[in-house]
């Protein structure tokens, strides 16, 4: 059984802890390796070597640390194909999908490469009679990142590459479910020619988290996953004076408008909904048809295209979707599924008895559509995260932005309309950190921040793009005053610079 190893200072490191956790095969529920949970003298030495090389990094011009991004990406580029198969192997998601989480990676590092404008500082001349000022940007010194297992490959690449761009050196955490991807893209970056110990990743569970957000020598704490975990670490990394950007759950609306095209709607629908088995962030799991009318059409067209939807492993290239995680996750949903019938939801598909010949010990569950869910329904107010969509009707456009306004998450929402007025002002009254307009999952390009409000993120920094920089850079204002000026003697009123 392969080992999956740490990469610590530049090297592969198996760990010696004697606690680990099984990955799996969730097409065919074998397991296919063993991940030793890293002990806290681990953990350590992984920030030990990122501290290491921190200061020599950080002075590193900006130009030649974009250097090493630019052969980073090619080397992604060169490799896309590789780590799209890592990541299916052990997620189970559709090889076409996580080629476009590949893709979307490689765009922060794009971004990353850009590194020398993005810290050019302001300059001001004559702030005062002989006296200039700058400001620029500086790193933070060791920062790390958590990460969940729903894009083992993408998700990192929002955090690292900016970070590591703008100066800084990272302690990455991956999620244990699907370990591989990120170990190979690892590779990929030792490959590329980076300075050991710029790059660390240390695998493990809580205990790895909790040292290193206790351990003094790590700045800033970037991370991905549930509401609850990013709570948690949001208040104990705060607590220990750290910067935090904790990024939580969803639960995604999408507004159907009575004038919207339907079949389109509906494709949106079908791709948001149960793309990648429903286990995306920004996946949408409630429609919000308004209108008896335009519900009834709505689910009318949902329906067969829901029964019909290509259910298989990666390997099958014209599967719509593949498995869910784990057997847990699997039960879980399933077990959400039998909540919103016994709650009186009415189950218009039910993928309860999903079963695929030749995979009977994977973890499928077959695409499921609930019509008629209310807000007081337990499928409506928690994050179910798999292929379960739910309509719930809405009477008008204002009951459907009230209910979207109201729930606790807001991470991404949608309206599909052709009316530019109620398009324009569901983006200005929504509460959600990202919107669509006839686009069901907004998730914005590297160069601008993703990020969603309320209980999808904690702290006060959306990931990546010039979030992203502001994140992992620390503003400094020099103020100077040349020689000439000393000579008039000291001032003792508070300085303004007349
Ligand atoms: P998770 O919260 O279980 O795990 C995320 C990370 O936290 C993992 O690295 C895990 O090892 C660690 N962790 C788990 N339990 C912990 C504990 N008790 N203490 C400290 N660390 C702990 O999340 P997941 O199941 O891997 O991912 C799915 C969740 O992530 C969903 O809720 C999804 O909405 C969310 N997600 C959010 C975004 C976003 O951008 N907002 C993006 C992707 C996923």
């Amino acid at each position: 059984m392969e080992r999956i190893s740490n990469a610590i200072a530049g090297e592969r490191r198996l760990s010696s802890s004697t606690r680990s956790s099984q990955v799996f095969n969730p097409a065919t529920g074998e397991q296919i390796a063993e991940l030793p949970l890293s002990t806290v003298d681990e953990v350590n030495q992984a920030v030990a070597s990122a501290k290491a090389v921190a200061k020599e990094w950080g002075a590193t011009p900006p130009l030649k640390r974009a250097r090493y991004m630019f052969r980073f990406k090619e080397l992604l580029d060169a490799h896309a194909d590789d780590i799209a198969r890592e990541i299916s192997r052990e997620h189970g998601k559709t090889h076409d999908d996580a080629l476009g989480e590949v893709a979307r990676g490689i765009e922060v590092v794009e971004f990353a490469c850009g590194i020398p404008q993005l810290l050019k500082g302001e300059f001001s001349r004559n702030v005062g009679p002989q006296v200039d000022s700058y400001s620029d940007r500086q790193p933070l010194g060791v920062v790390a990142g958590i990460t969940p297992f729903n894009f083992p490959a993408m998700v990192p690449l929002w955090m690292y590459p900016i970070a590591i761009a703008a100066g800084n050196t990272f302690v990455l955490k991956p999620s244990e479910r699907d370990p591989s991807a990120p170990m190979l893209v690892w590779d990929l970056f030792k490959k590329a020619g980076f300075p050991d110990g710029v790059l660390n990743v240390v695998h493990g569970d809580k205990e790895a988290v909790d040292t290193l957000l206790d351990h003094p020598d790590v700045k800033a704490i970037s991370f991905v996953g549930s509401t609850p975990i990013a709570e948690y670490v949001y208040s104990r990394g705060t607590a220990k004076g750290k910067r935090v950007q904790a990024l939580g759950g969803a639960k995604n609306h999408m507004i159907i408008m009575p004038d919207a095209d339907m079949d389109k709607a509906a494709d949106a629908l079908m791709g948001a909904g149960y793309g990648s088995a429903g286990e995306r962030c920004m996946a949408i799991s409630v429609a919000v048809p308004v209108g008896d009318e335009t519900a009834d059409k709505l689910v009318e067209i949902l329906k067969p295209r829901v029964e019909s939807m290509r259910i298989g492993p990666s390997t099958d290239a014209d599967a719509d979707m593949g498995p869910v995680i784990t057997k847990a996750h699997q039960e879980k949903v399933l077990g959400y599924i039998d909540q919103g019938v016994a709650q009186g939801a009415d189950l218009v598909v039910d993928g309860r008895d999903f079963k695929l010949q030749g995979y009977e010990e994977g973890y499928f569950v077959g695409g499921t559509l609930f019509d008629r869910v209310t807000d007081d329904m337990t499928i409506y107010k928690e994050e179910i995260f798999g292929p379960v969509l739910s309509v719930l009707r809405a009477k008008d456009y204002d009951h459907a932005v009230d209910l979207i306004n109201k729930h606790e998450y807001g991470n991404g929402t949608a309206i599909f309309t052709r009316d530019g007025d109620a398009a324009r002002s569901f983006a200005d009254d929504i509460e959600v950190g990202m919107v669509g307009v006839n686009v069901p999952i907004p998730v914005p390009v590297a160069y601008h921040s993703f990020g969603g409000w309320k209980r999808s993120l904690f702290g006060d920094h959306s990931i990546y793009g010039p979030e992203g920089v502001r994140f992992y850079t620390r503003l400094k204002t020099v103020t100077t005053r040349w020689p000439a000026g000393i000579k008039e003697g000291a001032v003792f009123t508070f300085p303004n610079m007349d």
